[in-house]
């Protein structure tokens, strides 16, 4: 599926120089009006009382605070040591579940234009700590990719870590927008990863974004061009046909996707936070996925109950260590409590998890 156009770009004055500006130019048919001040048009937006989401506008803005955090995580749960790297705001999908419609308070996308600060901030970091190996996200606030026919920010950075031996980029999508990378030096250093969920859950759930059938072609051709992929079964669903449903995706994904290509694995059940369930029904009301029985946890998220939680990961990561028992896989956002039903033993916590990477990373690199 081709991505929903972005029709009008506006871009703040002061990046007219940037690099992410000139692509834009290049590669967009939309309109792109300048701006002086780029707080000021915000203001305007949220103060407007009649503005919707809007998917099809964009606003390249100068960033000026830091593009790299530690991943947030959540209260009480096991963390595995991952850094987000924000570069946007929002994307062009519509996925039902999406904590955006209620995290986000600017109704359309945006990203930060300057990515030249963006990487002496990243380069100043990453050399600051030599002696560990980062792993570094971009997905956490919008599609790492999505955009990236307009912005090629994906190539900018899958370059720039290319120089950079102790840290591996990830780059988390729901698109198929691949082709820019697929000639690049690498240097393994680039993990390209997608979600993954049944069909069904794709097609009604996952609202404009790219299909299963093309999620594992693209994969295939990012395999192809050098690059090792992973896949994030999260978030998971609950419903009748779910057992069947997931095992035949996961019989799909071994029989499709080479297990010595794939760095890792997570696995996360459905959460959201108060407010989601309302704002989706409005829009969707007749969606399923906040129906089923779900309490409100620690960390004021919605959840399915623990022991229908431990379950599902049961099920799950049975299938896929059955098919690759060496397979990097992880929980991800869950409890002490969780990871100890579902794997017999305790997850010290981010050191652990954090080896665990490391290991595969390294067995990766060495055998194949
Ligand atoms: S792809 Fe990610 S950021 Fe985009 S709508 Fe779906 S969940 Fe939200």
């Amino acid at each position: 599926m081709a991505n929903p156009p972005v029709e009008q770009i506006f871009i703040d004055k002061s990046l007219l120089n940037s690099r992410i500006y000139k692509n834009i130019v290049n590669n967009s048919s939309g309109s792109i009006t300048e701006i002086d001040d780029y707080k000021s048009f915000i203001r305007e937006i949220q103060n407007d009382i009649h503005q919707r989401f809007d998917k099809k506008t964009l606003l390249l803005y100068p960033e000026k605070g830091q593009f790299l955090h530690a991943c947030p995580g959540s209260d009480g749960v096991v963390c595995c040591r991952y850094f987000v790297l924000d570069f946007g705001m929002n994307c062009p999908y519509d996925c039902q579940y999406c904590y955006l419609q209620t995290y986000s308070k600017i109704p359309i996308l945006t990203i930060a234009g300057n990515i030249e600060e963006l990487l002496i901030q990243l380069k100043n970091k990453i050399l600051e700590f030599p002696d560990i190996h980062w792993r570094i996200g971009t997905g956490e606030y919008t599609d790492s990719l999505a955009l990236d026919n307009l912005t090629g920010i994906g190539q900018i950075l899958v370059e720039f870590f290319s120089l950079l031996p102790n840290a591996t980029l990830e780059l988390k999508t729901k698109s198929v927008e691949i082709n820019s990378l697929l000639n690049l030096t690498h240097n393994g250093n680039t993990v390209i990863s997608w979600s993954l969920n049944p069909d069904y859950i794709v097609n009604e759930v996952e609202l404009h974004c790219s299909s299963l059938d093309q999620r594992f072609s693209a994969a295939k051709k990012v395999i192809e061009s050098g690059y090792q992929v992973a896949f994030h079964f999260d978030p998971v669903f609950y419903y009748e046909q779910w057992e069947p449903d997931y095992k035949a995706l996961v019989d799909r994904l071994f029989a499709e996707i080479p297990h010595n290509k794939i760095r890792w694995i997570s696995l996360g059940t459905f959460r959201y936070s108060p407010g989601l369930k309302e704002k989706l029904r409005l829009r969707h009301p007749d969606e399923f996925i906040t129906k089923s029985e779900m309490i409100l946890a620690s960390d004021n998220k919605f959840r399915y109950i623990a022991p229908k939680r431990a379950k599902m990961y049961k099920y799950l990561s049975g299938l896929i260590l059955k098919h690759h028992p060496e397979m990097m896989l992880y929980l991800c956002m869950e409890t002490q409590t969780t990871w100890k039903r579902v794997f017999s033993q305790n997850m010290a916590g981010p050191n652990h998890l954090d080896q665990a990477f490391e290991k595969r990373r390294l067995f990766l690199k060495n055998n194949f």
